[in-house]
């Protein structure tokens, strides 16, 4: 009984804190404000308004009112809050141990991680999740998440499809579809719809023809088409060339090679984890060629089509880890458009989550700017989620998502690590809290 107080009050208390700090009014004044480019928008007043950002104005060039909540961030810097687009929550963390994933969810908040995508979870337990969230209940980044499309042999095996749909079943889940040719495009994509997903991901063992259909469908119905970059049995560029909005991995470039027959790896199905990256990677590494004619193509067809390449560019392999760099290094001087993804976590031990060594990193190896990166990290990540009308930027009418930082990360990128708060829908996470 006497915990059961304690729980509850706490719970009203945090409650009480979060819905009070959300309905202030701040004016962030004499801040440098990125956008975009390496140099700042120098001493600036940021007017936040239940949760929005109101205004942006030189500071002093405009009277504030006495009532308004006034953050002086002199020699400050404000970036947009940070976006992983591409982490795993939703395949094992919430359903297994759910205490566990919200301490992660809140470690990513309270450094600057305000939105996140999901690949291919239990939509149920992401959507409970991300209503507790943007609920103010409990600490983290606003989860976006997708519905799975794969062949049936995928649907019959993989182990993680079991797993994500444990209760309900593969044929009942709507955020599972099967690829099967008198699929029925538009009940597969209502159902997505139902399950609250923002988009399809079309993962192994669905043909090019099928991927440009559901995706014709998703778009028709405000749904993004994410996919792995190779979508065995074809190759990368009939998978841009389906009309997706976002590819996932650098191994997926790999296939795009004329040396290498993409149509042997069908159906890439996890029957365990243990035999993914055989599953994914060509037998013999040595004939793929980074600068070939048909990488050359595939790249500039990406950035005719606008298509954003979520890289989840840092692995553990450095062998592995060199080969990305090649591939990455061609697109980037391509003008291909990257987001960061993560697609793993680092030990919760750690402080700062993954995505700070992604940016980092992206920025050690040549491949981005400091500002690029950052931009990838954030605009970019919008994108590929397709909510950029409202989040990504640091600009008047779109939601006071925030990262604040005590030293400048163009100057040098790890300098992102210097964090002083983050603001989430006007709401405040400061660093020391945590
Ligand atoms: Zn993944």
């Amino acid at each position: 009984m006497k915990l059961r107080i304690v729980v509850l009050l706490s719970l009203f208390l945090l409650t009480q804190q979060v819905f009070t700090q959300n309905n202030q009014t701040h004016a962030l004044v004499n801040v440098d404000v990125f956008n975009g480019e390496p140099d700042y928008l120098k001493g600036m007043t940021i007017l936040v308004v239940t949760g929005k950002i109101k205004d942006i104005f030189k500071t002093g060039s405009r009277i504030i009112h006495d009532s308004i909540n006034q953050i002086d961030l002199s020699g400050h810097y404000v970036l947009p809050g940070l976006i992983d687009t591409h982490i795993h929550m939703g395949m094992k963390g919430l359903s297994d141990s759910a205490e566990a994933s919200r301490q992660e969810f809140r470690r990513w908040i309270y450094h600057g991680v305000t939105s996140v995508r999901d690949m291919g979870g239990d939509a149920r337990a992401l959507a409970r999740e991300d209503q507790l969230i943007r609920q103010g209940l409990q600490p983290g980044p606003d989860i976006y998440f997708s519905a799975t499309v794969g062949s049936s042999d995928m649907i019959a095996k993989d182990m993680r499809l079991k797993r994500v749909t444990r209760g309900v079943g593969i044929e009942k889940a709507g955020y599972v579809i099967e690829a099967t040719e008198n699929l029925d495009a538009s009940q597969a994509v209502a159902n997505a719809i139902e399950s609250g997903v923002s988009g399809l991901k079309f993962y192994a063992g669905v043909d090019a023809e099928s991927i440009r259909m559901l995706t014709a469908e998703a778009h028709d119905n405000g749904l993004k088409s994410w996919a792995h970059f190779t979508v065995f049995p074809d190759r990368p560029i009939e998978v841009i060339n389906a009309g997706v909005d976002v590819v996932s991995h650098v191994w997926g470039a790999f296939w795009q090679d004329d040396d290498v027959d993409p149509s042997l790896k069908v159906p890439f199905t996890h029957t365990d984890f243990k035999d993914a990256r055989a599953a994914v990677f060509p037998e013999d590494l040595s004939l793929l060629d980074s600068d070939s004619p048909e990488l050359t193509k595939l790249f500039k067809t990406m950035v005719e089509k606008d298509v954003i390449w979520d890289l989840t560019y840092v692995v553990p392999n450095p062998k592995t880890q060199e080969l990305y760099k090649r591939y990455a290094l061609t697109a980037s001087k391509a003008g291909v458009t990257f987001s960061a993804g993560t697609d793993y976590f680092n030990d919760p031990g750690e402080r700062f989550p993954a995505l700070y060594t992604q940016i980092e990193q992206l920025v050690s190896d040549g491949i981005l700017t400091p500002a690029q990166a950052i931009t990838a990290a954030t605009l970019n990540g919008a994108k590929a989620i397709g909510i950029e009308d409202d989040y990504g930027s640091v600009e008047a009418g779109k939601v006071a998502n925030l990262l604040i930082l005590k030293k400048n990360p163009i100057e040098d990128i790890t300098n992102i690590r210097q964090v002083l708060f983050t603001m989430k829908n006007g709401m405040i996470f400061n660093f020391s809290d945590y």
